[in-house]
C-alpha cells in the first residue's frame, strides 16, 4: 500500500502527523486522529470521551493520541 506509506510522517499538506500505528500494541490510529483533534479542539469535547466513541479503548493507544496533543488542556479541569 503505497498511500499508507506515504502518510507516514507527512501528508499532502506538509503537516506534522502522528505515527499511524500504535507503537504497543499495532493498532491503526492515524485514521481517528482528524477527527479526533477536531472534536477536542473545534467542539471542546472530553478528549476521554472522543476516544471511547472512537474505538480507541486501549490506554497504550489512548496515550498515543493524548501525548501527541499540542495543547495541554487536554487535562483540564473541564471533562
Ligand atoms: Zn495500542
Amino acid at each position: 500500500m503505497a498511500e499508507e506509506r506515504e502518510s507516514e510522517g507527512r501528508n499532502h499538506t506538509g503537516e506534522k502527523m502522528i505515527p499511524v500505528r500504535c507503537f504497543t500494541c499495532g493498532k491503526v490510529i492515524s485514521n481517528v486522529w482528524d477527527e479526533y483533534k477536531r472534536r477536542t479542539k473545534e467542539e471542546k469535547e472530553n478528549p476521554g470521551k472522543v476516544l471511547d466513541e472512537l474505538g480507541i479503548t486501549r490506554y497504550c493507544c489512548r496515550r498515543m493520541l493524548l501525548t501527541h496533543v499540542e495543547f495541554v488542556d487536554a487535562l483540564s479541569p473541564y471533562q
